[in-house]
């Protein structure tokens, strides 16, 4: 069907918007690249005005004269979802009085900046002040946007829309046991396990040549992306043709960077593979940080990670790694990059115990939000749930409490993502193992048979279906923690023999 003229009109505003979009991704990319030390400071602020005129044109009478005249009045599917998915931004700008937001924005950059002297000056109290308001904001705007059952669901719809407490409190403390519990058997196994046999100096150049095949394996396409070294790696997207990847180098470790360009290639992936007939439109990305977060650790960590994947690639991976590496079979090679080792830092954390750090965040900032403990009670109550869940104790605020920088921005309903996108993956992963004959397709080296699978069943839908709706379409099945559970169990019991 023909689209009429206020689609058309419709489309060319989303463009415009767009076309903004892909500036300040640029920008970003850049201040977060290669940007001169002095530029910093007037790229910011051209960052910050750029957004502004964003944030204007979407809260616009424009925007919402469309939203008006379109929604559930167009056939064009990806109109309507592309009007559902800007009224949703209409909406939750609108409700927050402006002269509130602007003094919410102040205070996140004073916070962050007594966040950082805290975190260095290893107290906490330096920052309690800052955290007490920023929870008093996101309650006000939590209570604006409004919510059915929990105070906490409107805050933690922002990043995985749809997504409860009541769901969340039916999984997480299942699987916090679970892993609580599988966590003590690898503790009390007597199996030799020790990540530093693959330590040592691995030349920067030659970490990047490997990634860069394991990038081809699984089809990134270089083409409409590129590598780059950054401080802290991310993903970003530009357009969906131009789908950039970052990341940092240990030359004593060549985890960090192998480990992590197969990470962020994983998010990449997911956006290189949106339909084009989304392109230029709100619903051009990933549907969830949870779902995005999901393909991110399926690469990194069920494939990446995997006993077949090094039986495909230990070989070529010794001809770019130095020759201590000749003295490792693919069997110790394996479990010296699966070591379990509970730490105090969330991002150091290994696959198995690292959703617990989660379940530290998600039940202290549920219960904050809710008003049944107060910020100067997070540093005890923090370190009372480390020793609970991880059996270690954080000697000081920086190493505990004070270790991560979302609460400092304001960013509260962000922590679960995490631990969603975990369980997302094993449970994919579990459907996709009914499928297609995934050991024999990784061991074979060409991984895009599996490559495809995402991109059939959840890549190319961009922001079409929402997170649970997917997963529930894939797996037929809404969230189960079970398949993260069977999938840990089923690999550590063979590295640690329990
Ligand atoms: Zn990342
Ligand atoms: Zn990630």
């Amino acid at each position: 069907m023909p689209k009429s003229n206020s689609e058309k009109d419709f489309l060319e505003f989303l463009q415009e918007i767009d076309a903004y979009h892909e500036l300040i991704s640029l920008a970003h990319w850049d201040l977060r690249t290669k940007i001169p030390k002095k530029g910093v400071e007037t790229r910011s602020e051209a960052i910050g005005v750029l957004s502004a005129k964003v944030h204007e044109m979407q809260t616009s009478d424009k925007m919402k004269h469309f939203i008006d005249e379109l929604k559930h009045k167009t056939n064009d599917e990806v109109i309507q979802k592309a009007v559902e998915e800007c009224e949703l931004d209409y909406e939750r700008n609108r409700k927050i009085p402006g002269a509130e937001y602007k003094e919410y924005v102040t205070l996140q950059g004073q916070a962050e900046a007594a966040w950082q002297e805290a975190r260095e000056k290893e107290n906490f109290q330096l920052f309690q002040p800052y955290l007490e308001r920023l929870v008093e904001f996101n309650k006000k705007f939590a209570n604006y946007w409004g919510y059915e059952d929990h105070i906490y669901d409107a805050l933690l719809d922002q990043y995985e829309p749809g997504m409860t407490v009541k769901t969340l409190d039916k999984v997480f403390p299942a699987l916090r046991d679970s892993l609580t519990e599988l966590r003590q058997k690898v503790n009390s196994s007597k199996a030799h396990v020790d990540s530093s046999l693959v330590l040592g100096y691995f030349s920067k150049e030659q970490q990047r040549n490997f990634s860069i095949e394991v990038l081809k394996q699984m089809n990134y396409d270089f083409e409409a992306g590129r590598l780059d070294d950054t401080i802290h790696p991310f993903e970003i997207t530009l357009n969906l043709q131009d789908v950039r990847i970052t990341t940092r180098y240990d030359e004593n470790d060549f985890r960090m960077a192998v480990f992590g360009i197969i990470h962020e290639g994983g998010h990449a992936l997911y956006e290189q593979n949106i339909n084009q007939k989304l392109a230029r439109t709100p619903l051009a990305t990933g549907t969830s940080m949870g779902i995005h977060e999901s393909q991110s650790l399926f690469w990194e960590n069920l494939i990446g990670r995997s006993n077949g994947f090094w039986q495909a690639n230990y070989e070529k991976f010794k001809s770019f790694a130095p020759d201590f590496f000749n003295d490792l079979d693919t069997r110790q090679f394996y479990q010296a990059i699966n070591e379990v080792k509970p730490t105090l830092i969330r991002i150091e954390a290994d696959e198995l115990t690292y959703a617990l750090h989660i379940m530290v965040r998600y039940e202290l900032e549920k219960a904050l939000i809710n008003g049944e403990i107060e910020v100067k009670d997070l540093p005890d109550l923090w370190n009372e749930k480390m020793v609970d869940y991880l059996g270690i104790e954080p000697a000081n605020d920086a190493e505990g409490v004070l270790q991560d920088i979302h609460w400092s921005s304001g960013d509260f309903g962000y922590f679960p993502s995490y631990a969603l996108g975990y369980m997302y993956a094993a449970q994919f992963y579990n459907t996709l193992n009914q499928q297609l004959e995934v050991d024999s397709i990784v061991q074979s080296g060409d991984l895009s048979p599996i490559t495809n699978w995402l991109k059939e069943n959840i890549h190319q839908y961009g922001k079409m279906k929402k997170p649970l709706e997917l997963l529930q379409d894939i797996t037929n099945e809404s969230l189960n923690p079970a398949h993260l559970v069977n999938y840990l169990t089923e690999k550590y019991s063979r590295i640690y023999n329990f």
